[in-house]
C-alpha cells in the first residue's frame, strides 16, 4: 500500500489476548499499527510484525491517563497527519475477593479501577481521536464490549458489567455526533475468548464452560480480529452504532 495512503490503526491492550489478535490482523491487511498498552512487552509484539515487513510500531500508555493519552494521539498526528482506526480494546477483569463476584463486598476503590480502564479510558481515546478522523471525513472507532454487557454472566463483577455495559450505549452516542462526517463507531461483545485474561480455572471449570458454548470450544483472538478487519473496511461505511456479538452462539441461548 503506498505510504501516503496507508491508514493508522490504533489498538489498546495490544500486547496480549485479544488486542494482539487485532493488531496483527490489522496489520496484515496492510494498516500502519500503532499497538498501544500499558505494558512494555508490546515493544516486541510491534517488533515481530516489523519483523514480518508489516507497519506496526508500539507506544507504552495507560488508557485511563488523560494526560497521556492526549500526548499519544498528538504524537500520532505530528508523525503521520491522520489519524483513521481506533480500536478500545483494552481491559481489566479483577476478581473479587470471597466466594462469587457480590456487589455487596466491592469496595469503591475497586469499581473506580474497572471503570477508569474499561469505560472511561474508551472515552478519553475516542474523544482525542474524533476530531482527527473528521479532518479527513473519515474514521472507524471499535469497542471492545463483552457478553457481560448484553446480558446476565455469572462470573463477570458489577463493576466489569457496568462498563461494558456503558460502553454501547457510549458507542451509540459517539456514532450519532459523528456520523454525517464519514465515522463510524461500532461494539463487538466477545463471548469466551482464549486469552491470558480467561486462563485461569481447572479443567473441569473450563469443560462446564465449553459445554455452554453451542459451537463446543471457546473463541479465538483472531476471530475478533476479522471482526475488527471487517468493521474498519471501506465497504463498511453504513454500519454504525451497533453491536456485533461474537461467542459461539451462547448469547441466544
Ligand atoms: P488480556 O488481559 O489478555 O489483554 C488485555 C491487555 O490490555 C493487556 O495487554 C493489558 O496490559 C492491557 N491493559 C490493561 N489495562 C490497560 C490500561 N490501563 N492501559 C493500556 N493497556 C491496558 O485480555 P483480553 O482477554 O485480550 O481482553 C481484551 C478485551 O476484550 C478487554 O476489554 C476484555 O474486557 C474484552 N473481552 C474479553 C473476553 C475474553 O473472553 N477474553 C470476553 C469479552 C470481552
Amino acid at each position: 500500500m503506498d505510504k501516503q495512503q496507508q491508514r493508522v490503526a490504533a489498538i489498546t491492550g495490544a500486547a496480549s489476548g485479544i488486542g494482539l489478535g487485532i493488531a496483527r490482523r490489522l496489520a496484515r491487511a496492510g494498516y500502519q499499527v500503532i499497538a498501544i498498552d500499558r505494558s512494555p512487552s508490546v515493544e516486541s509484539v510491534a517488533q515481530a510484525l516489523r519483523d514480518d515487513g508489516l507497519a506496526a510500531q508500539a507506544a507504552v500508555a495507560d488508557v485511563a491517563d488523560e494526560h497521556a493519552i492526549q500526548q499519544l494521539v498528538a504524537g500520532i498526528d505530528r508523525q503521520f497527519g491522520r489519524f483513521d482506526i481506533l480500536v478500545n480494546n483494552a481491559g481489566i477483569h479483577p476478581k473479587i475477593a470471597g466466594e462469587r463476584n457480590s456487589f455487596l463486598r466491592m469496595t469503591t476503590a475497586q469499581w473506580n479501577e474497572v471503570l477508569a480502564v474499561n469505560l472511561t479510558g474508551a472515552f478519553i481515546f475516542s474523544r482525542e481521536a474524533a476530531p482527527l478522523m473528521r479532518r479527513r471525513k473519515w474514521g472507524r472507532i471499535v469497542n471492545m464490549s463483552s457478553r457481560a454487557g448484553r446480558t446476565l454472566v455469572d462470573t463477570a463483577g458489577i463493576h466489569y458489567a457496568a462498563a461494558k455495559a456503558g460502553m454501547i450505549g457510549m458507542t451509540r452516542i459517539i456514532a450519532a455526533e459523528v456520523a454525517a462526517d464519514g465515522i463510524t463507531a461500532n461494539c463487538i461483545a466477545p463471548g469466551r475468548i482464549e486469552t491470558p485474561l480467561t486462563a485461569q480455572g481447572s479443567e473441569a471449570q473450563r469443560a462446564m464452560l465449553v459445554g455452554r458454548i453451542p459451537v463446543g470450544r471457546i473463541g479465538t483472538p483472531d476471530e475478533i480480529g476479522h471482526v475488527v478487519e471487517f468493521l474498519v473496511s471501506e465497504d463498511s461505511g453504513y454500519l454504525t452504532g451497533t453491536v456485533i456479538d461474537v461467542n459461539g452462539g451462547t448469547y441466544m441461548c
